[in-house]
């Protein structure tokens, strides 16, 4: 694999470990009047550094809710503090990926990860929040991209959002479950919603810039503040025309001679029905209906692993 580019920077953190909460650099600020409890998270993966430097320079704007309560937070830390530019993918996680492990059965495990032992610290306070977003960035270049469950409560609140423009509703069909899927967030019972996005390729600069963006999107859509008090922080003024799916079908290689038939990106749309997108040894893989969306392509899939996602334009 060629040497990543890293344009961004990693914002020292130190000074956001003590916030208050008895949970180690978590920062709450309570309006002391009912509401919802808003968060932003970064780093649940450590070296997605995107969501960090979005957080600091939130940091800065005192940003305080009227009613409910507002939280920034730092994830996996501890993985963070190992990033290193010159070796920038060793730093994802210590133990194991924190964001494939939000089921009770592993949290009350007798596990002990770096993972876990944050883990539980952070559940008291996921338990308490209304509203998540969580921000992440991807290997390859692609186009910014919303992650969200399945439920009407989620799509809702994308939409209210607004931003990025692509929104893929549904499992990822990978092992374990994320942050946004743990029970409280991915349960029709709650009206607690939550939401990951994927900035963009890791450290590119423009990642840091949909990070900061979809940030203030989701402050302003959650009522932190308004688009007015917004404005002048985006880099991008406009807001783009929403495309909201419904991720339908995983895509696993057969073979480790899978490759695709184009250097796709993601998020790609294909007009018909059986139009070709990858072969697999022998086998071809096409879209499986017509208007299918191609998600998350992963050109260095081998047997056995993820290589994509199909999903349906909802509306
Ligand atoms: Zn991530």
């Amino acid at each position: 694999m060629a040497a990543p580019v890293v344009e961004l920077e990693a914002p020292d953190l130190r000074k956001y470990r003590d916030g208050g909460t008895g949970v180690d650099y978590v920062h709450t600020w309570d309006s002391g009047e009912p509401g919802r409890h808003v968060m932003i998270t970064a780093l649940t993966h450590g070296n997605e550094i995107c969501g960090a430097i979005a957080l600091d320079y939130l940091f800065d704007l005192n940003l305080r809710p009227k009613t409910g309560k507002l939280s920034f937070g730092f994830v996996n830390i501890q993985a963070f503090e190992r990033f290193d530019p010159t070796d920038p993918y060793a730093s994802r996680f210590v133990d194991e990926d924190f964001n494939r492990m939000w089921t009770e059965e592993h949290l009350d495990s007798d596990g002990m990860t770096a993972e876990l032992v944050r883990g539980r610290e952070l559940r008291s306070v996921f338990d308490d929040v209304d509203d998540l977003l969580d921000i992440h960035s991807m290997t390859s270049f692609s186009p910014p991209l919303m992650l969200i469950n399945i439920l009407d409560k989620h799509i809702a609140m994308s939409r209210r959002a607004g931003y990025p423009a692509d929104v893929a509703a549904g499992p990822v069909y990978a092992p374990g479950k994320r942050i946004i899927e743990y029970t409280p967030f991915d349960d029709t019972e709650t009206d607690k919603t939550a939401m990951l996005v994927e900035c963009g390729e890791h450290w590119a600069k423009a990642t840091g810039e949909v990070a900061r963006d979809t940030a203030l999107h989701f402050l302003v859509a959650t009522g932190i503040m308004t688009a007015d008090e917004a404005a002048e922080h985006f880099h991008r003024k406009d807001k783009p025309t929403q495309r909201v799916m419904e991720v339908t079908h995983g895509v696993t290689a057969i073979s480790n001679d899978f490759r695709f038939v184009e250097s796709f990106v993601g998020c790609e749309q294909f007009e018909k029905a059986g139009t070709p997108v990858a072969e697999d040894g022998d086998a071809t893989v096409v879209t499986p209906y017509a208007n299918c969306v191609l998600i998350m392509p992963n050109h260095r899939s081998k047997g056995g692993q993820r290589a994509a996602r199909f999903a349906r334009i909802l509306d």
